[in-house]
C-alpha cells in the first residue's frame, strides 16, 4: 500500500508533509503507513484566518442554520463512511471498533444538530434560564444570555478515536458559532484527515470555520488569547504541561481536559452467581476490556466485586475472555491490536507496575497471539488488598487490561471506586434501587457519569463505555476536571455567559423574546389570522371579559368529574387557608381563557401543542370576571412549512390583578393555505 501523506489545512490551503515529516508505522505488521507533518505552518495566520473569516461567517448564521449545516454534514460523511472504514484497520481497530469511532462520531454530530434545532433559538443569542425579577415593579430585570466566543477553539485529540474525537468536539463548537483548529494525534492522523477532507469537500462549512494541523502545534498555544478555548483529550501528563502554559494562564484561556481515568465497574451486593445480573456484569467487563483493545477513555480499569464473588467472577470473566479471537483487524476477529508498538510498550510497562500490587489471573498464556508490533492479549489481574494498593487506583494501562478487587460492603465498594481520584464513569450492576441510591450518594461527586443496570434495563441500556451526546462526558480530578457533550451545556463551553440587566424593552430587543412589561404591538387582525412570518414579537390582544358564575363551576365539576371540595363545598373551602370560599377550577379558567382569545375560523394556526410554566396566582370566586392578554413571546422555525409560536397568556380579574399565567405553544403556518 502506498504511504499516505495526510495534509494540514491552513488558512484555506492544503499543506502536505514537509522535509521533517515523521513516518508512522502501523501496529499490525509494522510497515510504514503515513508520512506526517514536518511542514512549517504559520499559526499566526491560521488564528487570523479563523477569527476574521470563520468566526464572522459562523456568527452570521443562526443557531438553527448552524444546526442544519451540522445535520447535512453528518449525512454527507455517513454517505461516504466506507472511505473511512477502508483506513480503519490500519489503526489496529476491527470494523466493530471502527463503528464506535466512525458511526459514533456521525451520530454524535447529528444528535447535537437536533438538539440545536429543538433547544436553541433560530437567532443569535441563546437565552440561558429564566428571567430574573430583580425589581419590585418589574421595570428593571435581568437575563442570562450566551453568545459565541470571538476567538478560535483549538481541539487537541487523542489517538484512540480519530473520527469521533474530532466530530464530538467540532459539533458543539460550530453550533456555538466558533471556528476550530483541529490537531489530531499523529499516530492515527491519516484517518482524521480523511474525515476532515470530507468536511472541506462538502462545501457545507464556511471558509475559516475549520482548519487542521498534522504534526506539532508549534507556537499555536502561545498565540492564543482571551476569546480562545483549548479542548484537550489525552494523557494527564500532557494536559498538565499544556494547561500550565503561562500564556494560557495569563489570558485565562478556557482549558477543558479529558484525560486518564481509572473507571470502575461494581457488582452489587445483592447479586448472586446464578442471577442474570452476574452474567451481565461479566459480559460487560469482557466487552469493555476487548473493544478497541481496551483503548477507550471509558474502559473498565477496575472491577470491584463482593469478597465472596471474587473467584467466581475471576473464573467466569477469564473463561469469557479466553474466547477472544485476536488478529489482523481487517479479518474476522473479535479483537485487533493497540494503535502502535510504542503503545504496546507503554501498556506492558504499566502492567508491570500494576503487578507490584496485583496477581495475574489471565495473560497471554493460552491465547494464540499473532505476530505484529501492536498485539497485546486480554489481561486480567486481581488485587487482594485494594486498600493498600496505590498503582491499581492510579496507573492507567491503556489497553485490554483490568484489575479485579474485592469489597467488604457497599460503602467500601464506593470508597474503592472513588480512589480513582475522579473518573469518567463507574457502572453498577444491581437489582436493588436502594443499593443504587446509596452508591450514587457516595460516588456521584467523583464521577462524570454513573451507569446502573439490571436484567430489566439491560436490553435497552446504551453501554458502560459509550459517551452519549446528551450526557456529560468528563469527570473531576484525574479525569481532567472538564466536561464535554451533555447536550446544549456542551455548546455553552464555546460561548460567553453574560448577565444582561435592563428594562423589559431592552431585554426583549436583546433576546428576541417578549418580556412582560415590554412594549405591546397591536396587529392589523386577530393574531390567529396572521401567518408565522406576519406575527411580530410583542403583538398582543386583550380580550373581552366574562363573569365566572357558580353555575359555571358546578357545570364544569359535573362535566369533568372534578368535584374537589374547594369548588363544591363552601364550608370546607373556607376552612382551607388558600381560598376565601368556593373557587373556580384552574382548568375552568384555562378553558374560559381559550374561549376568550381563540378566533375560531380556519387560519394559519394549525395546532396547540402544549403549555409551559402554568401558575395560578389568585383564586377566582363566583361573580369575578376574567379577561386575557395574549402576546407573541417567541417564534421558532420548525419545518419547511410551519414554526412554533410561543405566546404569553396572562389572565386578569376585574381589579386587573393577575390570576394566572402560562406559555402557550402553537404551530403556525408560514403561509396562508
Ligand atoms: P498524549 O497526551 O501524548 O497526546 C494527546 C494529544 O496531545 C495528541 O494529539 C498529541 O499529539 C498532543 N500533544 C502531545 N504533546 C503535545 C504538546 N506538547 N503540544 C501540543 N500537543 C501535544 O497522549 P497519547 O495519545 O500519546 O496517549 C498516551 C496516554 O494517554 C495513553 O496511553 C493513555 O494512558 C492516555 N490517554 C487517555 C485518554 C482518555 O481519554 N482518557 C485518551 C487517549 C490517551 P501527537 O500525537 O502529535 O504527539
Amino acid at each position: 500500500m502506498a504511504i499516505i501523506e495526510p495534509a494540514s489545512y491552513a488558512a484555506g490551503h492544503w499543506v502536505g508533509p514537509g522535509g521533517d515529516a515523521r513516518l508512522v508505522h502501523g501496529p499490525v505488521d509494522g510497515a510504514a503507513i503515513a508520512r506526517t507533518g514536518g511542514a512549517p505552518l504559520d499559526f499566526g495566520a491560521m488564528i487570523e484566518f479563523a477569527v476574521t473569516r470563520g468566526g464572522p461567517a459562523l456568527r452570521a448564521m443562526t443557531f438553527h442554520e448552524r444546526a442544519k449545516m451540522l445535520k447535512a454534514l453528518a449525512a454527507y460523511i455517513a454517505e461516504r463512511k466506507e472511505t473511512l472504514y477502508a483506513l480503519n484497520p490500519l489503526t489496529g481497530a476491527t470494523r466493530k471498533d471502527g463503528a464506535v469511532d466512525i458511526e459514533g462520531g456521525i451520530i454524535t454530530m447529528s444528535v447535537i444538530a437536533s438538539k440545536g434545532r429543538r433547544e436553541m433559538p433560530d437567532g443569535n443569542v441563546y437565552v440561558d434560564g429564566a428571567l430574573e425579577q430583580i425589581s419590585r415593579k418589574g421595570s428593571f430585570l435581568a437575563q442570562h444570555i450566551a453568545v459565541p466566543l470571538r476567538g478560535v477553539a483549538v481541539h487537541i485529540n487523542a489517538f484512540n478515536f480519530p473520527v469521533w474525537g474530532m466530530l464530538e468536539k467540532l459539533a458543539p463548537t460550530l453550533l456555538a458559532g466558533m471556528p476550530a483548529i483541529v490537531k489530531p494525534a499523529t499516530q492515527t492522523c491519516y484517518l482524521t484527515e480523511a474525515c476532515f477532507r470530507l468536511i472541506v469537500e462538502s462545501g457545507l462549512v464556511p471558509e475559516g470555520a475549520v482548519q487542521l494541523v498534522i504534526g506539532g502545534t508549534g507556537d499555536l498555544l502561545d498565540r492564543l488569547a482571551a476569546q480562545d478555548v483549548v479542548s484537550f483529550t489525552g494523557s494527564a501528563e500532557t494536559a498538565l504541561h499544556l494547561r500550565g502554559k503561562p500564556n494560557l494562564l495569563r489570558h485565562s484561556v478556557r482549558f477543558m481536559a479529558e484525560q486518564d481515568s481509572l473507571n470502575a465497574s461494581v457488582l452489587g451486593p445483592d447479586v448472586t452467581p446464578d442471577s442474570p445480573e452476574f452474567d451481565l456484569f461479566v459480559k460487560q467487563a469482557a466487552t469493555e476490556i476487548t473493544v478497541k483493545a481496551g483503548q477507550k477513555c471509558t474502559a473498565i480499569r477496575r472491577i470491584i466485586v463482593p469478597q465472596a464473588l471474587l473467584d467466581p467472577v475471576a473464573q467466569a470473566l477469564s473463561a469469557r475472555l479466553r474466547q477472544t479471537t485476536i488478529g489482523d483487524p481487517s479479518g474476522d476477529v473479535r479483537m485487533g491490536c493497540l494503535a502502535s508498538e510504542a503503545q504496546r510498550g507503554d501498556v506492558a510497562a504499566r502492567v508491570a507496575q500494576l503487578r507490584q500490587e496485583a496477581r495475574v489471573v489471565l495473560d497471554e498464556t493460552g491465547f494464540e497471539m499473532p505476530n505484529g508490533p501492536g498485539f497485546f492479549a486480554p489481561t486480567l489481574l486481581a488485587c487482594d488488598d485494594p486498600d493498600a494498593g496505590q498503582a491499581v487506583h492510579s496507573v492507567e494501562a491503556f489497553g485490554p487490561v483490568s484489575t479485579l478487587m474485592p469489597y467488604r460492603d457497599l460503602p467500601h465498594a464506593a470508597a474503592l471506586a472513588n480512589r480513582g481520584g475522579g473518573s469518567l464513569v463507574t457502572s453498577l450492576v444491581t437489582q436493588d434501587p436502594q443499593v443504587a441510591r446509596a452508591m450514587v450518594l457516595e460516588s456521584a461527586a467523583w464521577h462524570g457519569r454513573l451507569y446502573i443496570i439490571d436484567r430489566d434495563s439491560m436490553a435497552e441500556a446504551t453501554g458502560h463505555g459509550a459517551p452519549l451526546p446528551h450526557l456529560v462526558h468528563g469527570g473531576p480530578g484525574r479525569a481532567g476536571g472538564g466536561e464535554e457533550l451533555g447536550g446544549v451545556r456542551g455548546v455553552l463551553h464555546y460561548m460567553q455567559r453574560t448577565a444582561v440587566q435592563g428594562g423589559p424593552d431592552v431585554l426583549t430587543a436583546v433576546t428576541g423574546q417578549w418580556v412582560p412589561g415590554a412594549r405591546q404591538i397591536e396587529g392589523p387582525a386577530h393574531p390567529f389570522q396572521r401567518t408565522y412570518h406576519e406575527l411580530q414579537i410583542g403583538e398582543t390582544i386583550t380580550t373581552d371579559s366574562r363573569i365566572v358564575t357558580l353555575a359555571d363551576i358546578e357545570h364544569f365539576a359535573r362535566f369533568t368529574g372534578d368535584t374537589f371540595y374547594a369548588h363544591m363545598d363552601e364550608e370546607a373551602a373556607r376552612a382551607n387557608p388558600f381560598f376565601p370560599g368556593r373557587v373556580a377550577h384552574g382548568y375552568l379558567l384555562l378553558s374560559f381563557a381559550a374561549g376568550l382569545f381563540v378566533q375560531p375560523d380556519p387560519g394559519p394556526v394549525l395546532a396547540n401543542t402544549g403549555l409551559n410554566a402554568l401558575s395560578f396566582q389568585k383564586p377566582v370566586s363566583p361573580g369575578d370576571s376574567l379577561h386575557v392578554r395574549l402576546t407573541v413571546k417567541r417564534k421558532t422555525g420548525r419545518t419547511e412549512t410551519y414554526g412554533e409560536v410561543a405566546w404569553n397568556a396572562t389572565l386578569f380579574n376585574q381589579d386587573a390583578e393577575q390570576v394566572a399565567e402560562y406559555e402557550l405553544l402553537t404551530m403556525v403556518a408560514y403561509d396562508r393555505a
